[in-house]
């Protein structure tokens, strides 16, 4: 999880992004274009929506073990 510098934009919608995740990760949530390679920055609305997601993905993880 990386902080973000001023003026980068969300990589999905264009809005002011407050944190960047690898593209690899991204991509596991959403339609990344340009392919999985470097990183991806996201906005608040999409923070939350990654946050959500990979939380959905860790308790799966969980249940199996
Ligand atoms: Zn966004």
């Amino acid at each position: 999880m990386g902080k973000v510098s001023k003026g980068e934009a969300c990589s999905l919608c264009g809005k002011p992004a407050v944190k960047s995740i690898s593209a690899v990760e991204a991509s596991k949530y959403f339609k990344v274009q340009g392919g999985a390679r470097g990183r991806i920055y996201l906005c608040k609305e999409h923070y939350k929506e990654y946050k959500k997601l990979s939380k959905k993905d860790r308790e799966i993880e969980r249940l199996r073990w």
